[in-house]
């Protein structure tokens, strides 16, 4: 719920990952921004103990890297259509991305983070609140992959509010549904999403996610999204951003043509997939969501399912 603590603050949000374009030529019409009063959560059942499991690798492309500032940043890529883990990984090791973990890699068992400030002082909150692992189900958590402890899963804050407010600030162009899957998402119980068009809303402690769309040809990822851990909590998400590639065409590759042709359940599931990884989520072994590792062209794939909504409100069950 949105319960504002520090009303007629001038926000100093988390706003830093919002590139801020004009949306002016997008070929997209202004939608309102979400009001929350018309977005009931769901219901969910209790965790059930049994499906907390052993987190998983192999679908995962994910790079880590330093930018000039001396920031820290992890990247995960979206393959396009039958393209495995292992063929995005080589081709974006000759495009020169630095950072970039082999999907083939164990994960570690998550006792230090590399370049952090790591503390496991969320431990007893998340034990408290019942959650053993970093995986449920089919669905696991951002870091899962790489740092299987637990206390090491990235979040948001809460900020302003009893639960963190992220607003997804739209710069896509028409095909991409970013309002329709916002509100998928924010179904969640924990953590609201927000759509809004064009620009960050400006008040403080709400976290805002820039979502752009753009051709970026033959890079092998149909999307990307890019977290920013804090300088002072790792585990704190300082800012994130979304990349989407408005790519339609076909190219040869070392591995075989690959197809960057896209349906609407194609743009559809890529935008909610993106959207997972931003609020915290990592990849789903399961075919009924959208959080699958590759992009497919079927309606079935276009939403997260219910492990992924379960495992998101666990996560957020703990204020940070
Ligand atoms: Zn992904």
């Amino acid at each position: 719920m949105l319960t504002v603590a520090a009303v007629g603050l001038i926000g100093t949000g988390t706003s830093a990952a919002d590139p801020a374009p004009s949306p002016a030529g997008t070929g997209k019409a202004a939608a309102p921004a979400t009001d929350l009063t018309q977005h009931p959560k769901l219901s969910l059942p209790a965790p059930d103990p049994a499906k907390w499991g052993t987190p998983q690798r192999g679908a995962d492309v994910m790079a880590s890297s330093v930018r000039a500032d001396g920031s820290r940043v992890i990247t995960f890529y979206t393959p396009v259509p039958g393209e495995s883990a292992s063929t995005l990984y080589q081709l974006l090791k000759k495009q020169g991305v630095t950072g970039l973990q082999d999907p083939a890699a164990p994960a570690t068992s998550g006792s230090t983070a590399s370049g952090s400030t790591a503390s496991g002082s969320t431990t007893p909150a998340l034990a408290a609140a019942g959650i053993t692992s970093c995986r449920y189900g089919t669905a696991q958590l951002y870091n899962c992959a790489t740092d299987s402890n637990v206390a090491h899963q990235f979040h948001w804050t809460n900020g302003c509010c009893t639960d963190p407010q992220i607003w997804f600030v739209d710069h896509t162009g028409s095909s991409w549904p970013v309002n329709a899957s916002t509100s998928v998402w924010n179904q969640t119980p924990g953590i609201d999403s927000h759509y809004v068009y064009g620009s960050c809303p400006n008040y403080s402690g709400q976290h805002c996610v820039g979502v752009t769309s753009a051709n970026y040809g033959c890079s092998g990822w149909e999307g990307r999204t890019t977290l920013q851990p804090s300088s002072t909590n790792y585990y704190n998400i300082a800012g994130a951003s979304i990349e989407l590639n408005d790519y339609n065409g076909t190219c040869a590759t070392s591995a075989g043509t690959v197809n960057y042709a896209k349906n609407s359940s194609g743009y559809r599931q890529a935008t909610c997939h993106e959207q997972g990884h931003a609020l915290g989520m990592g990849h789903n072994s399961a075919t009924d969501s959208c959080l699958y590792a590759a992009t497919m062209m079927a309606s079935s794939y276009e939403q997260p399912d219910t492990d992924d909504f379960t495992l998101l409100s666990q996560l957020y069950s703990v204020a940070y």
